[in-house]
């Protein structure tokens, strides 16, 4: 291991969440990981001394999920760090077709991708843009930091606009050069009078009013893209007519698979797609506590925690 980075699922799992079927504890966690290849078969995927991020998915590649670029719904499928050992140690095996050549790269940087910018990018082809759409995604933690700058990577003439939280995220996003609302409440109406009807909104704050707000920014055959974790019922304030005279669509993004991976590690390679600014706190292996310590009470400014060996 070169780098792995932590998350929300890892400080889940150090709560004791439910696990998937056929995972048990102890686990060893640890499933966003840039490493360096020590042994391999010969002539098996990236050789010894080969810089390499990892898909955390070990699907069975035979069922029809598998077989139909669903991979992602392997209901066979093993991740790292919840079914096998993880990351979060000197040394972890993984099979070397889910490798990703990545020599090149920050190990800090690469460590992102895997669950990350992985993730955003799934959403973002949920979104199904046309060129020099307009987007706007409500909540810019991590992954929707990633969903903005991939989609400019993408598309330059995209028009993106975020929908934020807090002051300070504000101003980070805004120097990235972003527009900015600030604050869920009424962002529909604003936004729409600011910049338009918007042809797809990508919701990452899993907030309870944000799909009422993000069906507001929509156009008419606008899509609405939903991508956090939240357990409670979705509450919609429109009414039956109202999605279906405007055609309005209501869709998941859930994970990556391991061509969303290939895909944002060649943008990353080929200079179109800058990952700085994102790590805000590394730590060493022997520091894991302080790291989820950090991870835990979510200090203002903190945006994605990296381990390094
Ligand atoms: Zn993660
Ligand atoms: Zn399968």
């Amino acid at each position: 291991m070169l780098a792995c980075g932590i998350c929300g699922t890892d400080l889940h799992l150090l709560h004791g969440m439910k696990l998937p079927t056929g995972a048990e504890y102890p686990v060893f966690p640890g499933h966003e990981v840039a490493a360096e290849v020590l042994e391999a078969d010969p002539g098996c995927g990236p050789q010894p001394g080969a810089r390499v991020v990892v898909h955390p998915l070990l699907p069975c590649g035979e069922c029809a999920d598998c077989t139909s670029g669903r991979e992602h719904y392997c209901a066979f499928g093993q991740m790292l760090g919840v079914h096998r050992p993880g990351g979060l140690a000197k040394e972890m095996v993984w099979r070397s077709d889910r490798l990703v050549p990545a020599d090149d790269l920050d190990p800090n940087d690469a460590a992102l991708l895997p669950d990350a910018v992985a993730t955003a990018y799934h959403a973002l082809l949920r979104a199904n843009l046309r060129a020099g759409g307009k987007l706007a995604v409500i909540g810019t933690g991590g992954v929707g930091t990633n969903v903005l700058q991939l989609s400019r990577a993408l598309d330059f003439d995209i028009q993106a606009v975020a929908v934020v939280h807090s002051e300070g995220t504000a101003k980070r996003v805004r120097d990235l050069g972003f527009p900015v609302i600030q604050g869920l409440e009424g962002a529909g109406r604003a936004l729409r009078a600011q910049f338009g009807e918007m042809d797809a909104v990508i919701d990452f704050s899993g907030a309870a009013e944000a799909p009422n707000e993000g069906i507001r920014m929509l156009r008419k055959t606008g899509r609405l893209v939903l991508g956090s974790v939240r357990d409670e019922k979705v509450a919609l304030s429109t009414t039956y007519t109202g999605l279906m005279t405007r055609e309005i669509e209501i869709v998941g993004s859930y994970s990556n698979t391991l061509s969303d991976l290939q895909a944002v590690t060649e943008l990353v390679r080929s200079g179109m797609l800058s990952l700085s600014g994102l790590v805000s706190h590394a730590f060493r292996l022997e520091d894991l506590a302080k790291a989820f310590d950090i991870l835990e009470k979510r200090p203002p400014g903190m945006v994605r925690v990296v381990i390094t060996a």
